[in-house]
């Protein structure tokens, strides 16, 4: 049996590494019209149409992108599905906000019928914003897990998620324990880790809502999975990180809380770090944990500026992450955009290059997922959305005036929202189109 193939013609560009603060040519490729060859849903080749066209057999169907714009599918490092519905609350920092709007909303999620319609509006907000892949916080109800991963699976999307462990400092109602969270935890990674396309992330909310007893539980389970994912939050908010010391005063730091319980390694994900020593920095880049850097949420909630200079200057993986709903938007394009504007208050600069990196082949990197998407490396696998330059008359204008990728890019990045999404494509198959 010969392989379905397929290519697309466009304008195509994506990231080989990091192009870094000065935009480093050749770490990324660009080809002004470009054809990406995909077969079984898979990348097969890219490269310029001129080239690759006359090598196709007759049995290739090629679409035509005129005028488009395709890159590697966007992938979000940390966002909570259960927030959908109240992303935009007004007015409140981290713990504030955590009981007025977050934890009333999760609590809603007791009803299973309830998640499931969460679930599958959330994946289709993902895709309709050109997110391919995301890192997804459930609530602490196991069927929150079951609801994302039949709603991804629905589409083919890698997705990773967990249910939440809270065992303290949050809602009666809300609460799991030391015993309950490791056995419906351990039950959820049988059950759904790398099946097809899923992944289980262990996922404590944050040191503050969990016991001694439960981290412990946490930590065993890891050691027990340890090719699982572990995803949590880490020194979001000045408050936070002083109760932390408060109830841990023989840890060194935050990061040394986690770092204890056995909880920060390879494949775990910490959202916001924005309170971190250099300590905390090298220990993390040794133990191979990755920071989910979430500007939206950090500006919108108050809670600082990630300094992502700092972070890569040590190794550590990063990639960005809208944190809907105390972020504002599920798109990667307009999380790009503030990270810009985190960075320029910090004398640092974000490329276009290098937002389109974070957003797409840095948080393969962040999540250890790289060697699956992130870029067009072929037989990787065909996710990638198709943006339309013109899909506004401010940014239809806005092109007529751009000479370079680059600039085309960032104006893009500035402007463009889910109006701008034509296509989304997921394992090569069109999964929305405007
Ligand atoms: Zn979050």
């Amino acid at each position: 049996m010969t392989a379905m193939r397929q290519a697309f013609q466009a304008t195509i560009v994506h990231c080989l590494e990091d192009p870094g603060e000065h935009s480093t040519p050749s770490a990324y490729e660009h080809f002004e019209d470009g054809l990406l060859v995909v077969a079984d849903g898979h990348i097969e080749a890219l490269g310029d149409a001129g080239d690759l066209l006359p090598t196709l057999g007759d049995d290739v169907l090629v679409t035509e992108y005129r005028d488009k714009l395709i890159m590697p599918g966007f992938i979000d490092c940390h966002v909570h599905y259960p927030q959908l519905d109240i992303v935009g609350s007004y007015g409140e920092q981290l713990l504030d906000w955590l009981n007025r709007y977050a934890y009333p909303a999760e609590a809603q999620f007791a009803d299973p019928n309830h998640a499931r319609e969460v679930a599958s509006a959330f994946v289709e907000q993902l895709l309709l914003n050109g997110t391919t892949t995301a890192l997804v916080f459930g609530t602490v109800h196991p069927h929150s897990a079951d609801a994302i991963f039949e709603a991804a699976a629905a589409r083919d999307m890698r997705l990773i998620a967990g249910k939440v462990l809270m065992d303290c400092h949050c809602p009666e109602e809300l609460r799991d324990d030391a015993e309950s969270a490791y056995r419906d935890s351990k039950a959820l990674i049988e059950k759904w880790h790398n099946h097809g396309r899923l992944g289980y992330a262990i996922t404590p909310r944050f040191a503050l809502t969990s016991s001694a007893e439960q981290l412990t539980a946490a930590g065993r389970l890891a050691a027990e999975h340890p090719d699982v994912w572990i995803h949590t939050h880490l020194a979001e908010n000045r408050g936070e990180v002083d109760e932390i010391e408060r109830l841990f005063p023989a840890r060194r730091s935050y990061l040394d809380v986690y770092d204890y319980y056995g909880l920060l390694r390879r494949r775990a994900v910490f959202a916001h770090c924005l309170y971190m020593d250099d300590a905390d920095r090298a220990s993390m880049s040794a133990a191979g944990g990755a920071a989910a850097f979430c500007p939206t949420s950090n500006l919108f909630l108050g809670s600082g500026l990630f300094d992502l200079s700092a972070m890569r200057a040590a190794n550590i993986r990063c990639g960005l992450g809208t944190d809907v709903g105390g972020g504002t938007s599920l798109s990667l394009l307009k999380t790009a955009s503030e990270a810009y504007k985190v960075l320029h208050l910090q004398d640092h600069a974000l490329p276009a290059m290098r937002a389109l990196y974070l957003a797409t082949l840095g948080a393969a990197e962040a999540l250890y997922v790289d060697e699956h998407i992130g870029n067009f490396l072929p037989g990787k696998e065909a996710d990638f959305v198709v943006l339309d330059p013109a899909g506004s008359s401010l940014t239809a204008r806005r092109m007529a005036t751009t000479d370079t990728i680059e600039e085309a890019l960032f104006a893009l990045l500035t402007l463009a929202d889910d109006r701008h999404v034509a296509a989304t494509y997921v394992s090569g198959r069109v999964q929305h189109a405007l």
